[in-house]
């Protein structure tokens, strides 16, 4: 399987050199050149299988011989270590949990699974790779968490002092290994501004065998679409085959491996773009003019970006039939004031604590399904983060009914160990330099 860019399909590179570079150089993003079909007999008795297994199913249809058969089911089976259960909130209304894995947030699954194909695919002898990455809170700790102890690989965390939750700084700063975390006195953009300088620093990538563990990676996007195959598996087994994915999205990446997923023949109805006050893709879908904008801060800020990168991606798969996806999409936006009374009704309903982000995706789904009464047809909400790494986001009440994980509890007695640096970037330069 070769992957193309979305600005040049005749720029076609195999499966390593897409996960290494993450972006082409002409800045498209890369997509599989050919969407593989999953085999009927598969998709009928998916509720015969258990997560690695469909993992396994669907990255082997993707990747095409790319990693040897064996080598990819260890890489799954390590990568993939923790369930994403479905959990039933009422009739025909159930929540993905995607906050399982280490760094409680749906990102450990690409996080984990790009670590463990870049690992496997440095060979023998070669160069130590070295991740750079900028973070505002989630991304970084899936990043750390997801190539900790993984070899041949070293990560280089950067965040922004003081804008982080106290839950997000444990998870980037307690790990020590082949994980350093520096924190930056500045914001989350000098942060991006410092790694985006060393990408194309002379001297620095003549040392170092630098790389992005960048959300727009390929490598990021395939395994989230094993948890769309997975959830449909657990609603068969409910007896349950119409169903409806509701998506918390910021950049798009999620909602965007569901599509993906759809295409390689999930039979999902109807998919909710469900976004905060950064309504780009929502207010396409109505208006057909899409107009990026600069991103507005929210309660919910994983998801405050107002020219979301996958967007391309899901161009690129219906650039056959644009109506097609304004027919398989729906979007709903949500002001903060709206989060806020969403994350109290799922409370008061379901006795069930949902973070921002989630929130938002329940409510959407609840108004899509007002708007579309049918009997048979499931909603299910992605539930995105835990609730606990957002912990200034809910009133008393609901703060003290929030099921702190025994991993988080652990965190708690762990030194923090981050070398505090200035925004500029000879300082940054000199401590990757002197530190090698
Ligand atoms: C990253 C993130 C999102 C947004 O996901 P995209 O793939 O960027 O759309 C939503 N919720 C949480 C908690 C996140 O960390």
């Amino acid at each position: 399987m070769n992957f193309y860019s979305t600005n040049d399909t005749n720029h076609q590179v195999q499966f390593k050199e897409a996960v290494f570079n993450s972006m082409p150089q002409d800045k498209g993003l890369y997509m599989p050149e050919f969407i593989p079909q999953l085999d009927d007999k598969f998709l009928k008795h998916l509720d015969e299988y258990t997560l690695p297994e469909i993992a396994l199913h669907v990255a082997t249809a993707m990747l095409d011989g790319a990693i040897p058969a064996d080598d990819l089911k260890a890489i799954i089976h390590d990568a993939i270590n923790f369930l994403a259960p479905v959990v039933k909130l009422e009739e025909e209304v159930y929540v993905l949990e995607l906050f399982h894995g280490p760094s409680l947030a749906f990102k450990d699954f690409g996080a984990r699974f790009m670590s463990r194909v870049m690992s496997w695919f440095l060979e023998k002898g070669e160069k130590q790779l070295d991740v750079l990455v900028a973070t505002s809170g989630d991304t970084g700790g899936a990043v750390a968490l997801g190539f900790l102890g993984v070899p041949n690989t070293r990560v280089t965390i950067l965040y922004p002092k003081g804008k982080v939750s106290e839950i997000q700084e444990q998870q980037l700063t307690t790990n020590g290994q082949n994980i350093r975390a520096l924190e930056i006195d500045g914001t989350f953009d000098d942060c991006q501004a410092l790694v985006k300088q060393a990408f194309t620093d002379k001297e620095l990538n003549e040392k170092f065998r630098l790389t992005s563990a960048n959300s727009i990676n390929i490598a990021r996007l395939i395994p989230q679409t094993f948890y769309y195959f997975n959830a449909y598996a657990q609603l068969l087994r409910q007896g349950k085959s119409k169903v409806v994915f509701s998506v918390p999205s910021g950049n798009f990446g999620n909602i965007g491996a569901g599509l993906l997923a759809w295409k390689m023949g999930l039979p999902v109805e109807q998919f909710i773009a469900a976004t905060n006050a950064n309504d780009t893709v929502p207010a396409y879908l109505k208006t057909g003019v899409y107009e990026p904008k600069p991103s507005v801060s929210t309660l919910s800020n994983a998801m405050d970006v107002g020219n979301p990168s996958n967007w391309a991606r899901i161009a690129d798969l219906f650039k056959e039939d644009a109506s097609e996806l304004k027919g398989l999409i729906t979007g709903f936006s949500y002001n903060d004031e709206q989060t806020k009374e969403a994350i109290q009704q799922v409370f008061d309903e379901y006795k069930y604590v949902v973070c921002p982000h989630t929130a938002i995706a329940w409510k959407a789904l609840k108004e899509w399904q007002a708007e579309n009464p049918a009997e048979d047809v499931t909603g299910v909400f992605l539930s995105t983060a835990h609730p606990c790494k957002f912990p200034d986001a809910f009133p008393a009440d609901i703060a003290a009914a929030i099921k702190v994980p025994e991993s988080v509890k652990e965190l708690e007695g762990k030194a923090k160990q981050a070398v505090e640096l200035g925004k500029d970037f000879e300082g940054f330069k000199a401590y990757l330099l002197e530190n090698n």
